[in-house]
């Protein structure tokens, strides 16, 4: 295990707060000040105990999805990193090949950010994205018996030094969870340094870039994920300003929506070549509901009719198309991982009919296309657009565990 003392001393602290508390008791670590005390969760979901149970069986997860999710996490835990976190490209030096038993390695390995033959340059913000899957399901560093325990350690302690603009949201999000699940101030430094980063980057149109040194204004794939850890870094006592919900909400309705309700990328998108997508109104529809803006707006509405349109069905195919006189294979269908986890948000905090009908087409697509055979048991494919291009199979196995935890990973954020 990789750690600082300072961790080593409040580990063992934690060890001893958590051998004196229920599972489900939110308690202060020994010797904590007034100041780890936390707001009472808004978005972070119950994880544990009967709460959780609850929250499962209202929201409509059943042994199947559970039992899915797990061998998610079982495939997650066996391809891990041996000091924590994963490879995206190198996780199938962790195969359990054998010879004897026909026992293949795992393919579906990461690639560059547009399906460059290249290592993937998203291992911690993949490693973060499976970090949060353990999340999900309850487990934290220390607690005794959890056999996930100190995977979820060294992995949290791996995302402290994690650097690169995609893994800056996506840890502070692990450290939101973990702070908030736990309430002992472990976490609670990350969190706020995270959250001073994510507001230092923000732009001057509310939102945030990924480009932003070169090319100005922000785009929505970026600015998702920072509403995401900001929102969950609220329950961690994060100090999140008040006019996140209005400044990020009037950036996006100076975005295009064309006739079938898809969302543009920027707000000059086209000038890049960038046309409209169903996987931004999916986007859209999720950071309006988090944030709680425009929520009886015609853009929302329309994001959440494209949705209805678009529900997730596990099918792909291909035709080839020109494009600027060269042949390319465009993907058919809306096979996209990355697109449903958005949509799973945003149709969960939308509730009722929206989520009841999401959730049927989602739970049927990913457990019936789990992978159930040699070392990818648990996992699955990574054939949606963003998973095959970039993120391989780590990043499509996190994606399904982490819609799996849907009906427990958040609470509806009451207005
Ligand atoms: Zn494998």
């Amino acid at each position: 295990m990789r750690l600082v003392p300072r961790a080593a001393a409040l580990l063992a602290l934690a060890a001893i707060a958590a051998a004196a508390q229920d599972a489900d008791e939110p308690a202060a670590a020994a010797g904590s000040e007034p100041a780890t005390r936390l707001p009472e969760p808004r978005l972070i979901g119950p994880r544990r105990g009967e709460e959780r149970v609850r929250a499962a069986r209202r929201n409509g997860a059943n042994t199947l999805t559970e039992k899915s999710m797990r061998e998610g996490l079982d495939w997650l835990a066996r391809h891990a990193a041996e000091g924590g976190g994963w490879d995206a490209d190198d996780f199938a030096a962790r195969c359990a090949v054998s010879v004897e038993q026909d026992r293949e390695p795992c393919d579906g390995v990461g690639k560059g950010q547009h399906g460059e033959p290249v290592p993937c340059p998203f291992d911690d913000a993949i490693s973060a994205l499976a970090t949060l899957a353990f999340l999900g399901d309850g487990h934290l560093p220390g607690t005794p018996d959890d056999p996930y325990a100190d995977l979820v350690e060294r992995s949290l302690e791996r995302l402290r030094s994690a650097s690169g603009t995609w893994a800056l949201p996506l840890a502070t999000l692990c450290f939101a969870e973990a702070e908030a699940m736990e309430r002992a101030g472990r976490y609670r430094d990350d969190v706020d340094r995270g959250v001073a980063a994510l507001l230092g980057k923000r732009q001057k149109d509310g939102a945030w870039g990924y480009a932003a040194p070169w090319r100005p204004g922000s785009d929505m794939p970026y600015s998702a994920l920072c509403v995401q850890a900001l929102i969950a870094a609220r329950d961690a006592g994060g100090d999140v300003p008040d006019d996140l919900g209005a400044g990020v909400g009037t950036w996006m309705d100076t975005l295009e929506v064309d006739a079938k309700g898809r969302v543009a990328y920027l707000v000059d998108g086209r000038r890049y070549g960038y046309t409209p997508t169903t996987t931004n109104a999916h986007l859209a529809a999720a950071m309006r509901a988090l944030l709680g803006v425009g929520l009886d707006g015609a853009a929302h509405k329309r994001s959440l009719a494209l949705l209805a349109r678009k529900r997730p069905v596990w099918k792909i195919s291909f035709r080839k198309a020109k494009v600027r006189g060269r042949e390319i294979e465009v993907q058919l269908g809306h096979l996209s991982m990355y697109q449903w986890w958005y949509g799973t948000i945003a149709t969960h905090q939308a509730g009722g009919s929206t989520w009841t009908a999401w959730w049927g087409k989602l739970k049927g697509a990913l457990v019936g296309h789990q992978r159930d055979d040699g070392c990818a048991a648990g996992s699955w494919d990574p054939v949606g657009e963003y998973e095959r291009l970039t993120g391989g199979r780590v990043f499509a196995t996190a994606l399904g565990v982490l819609m799996l935890q849907e009906p427990y990973r958040h609470r509806r954020i009451e207005r």
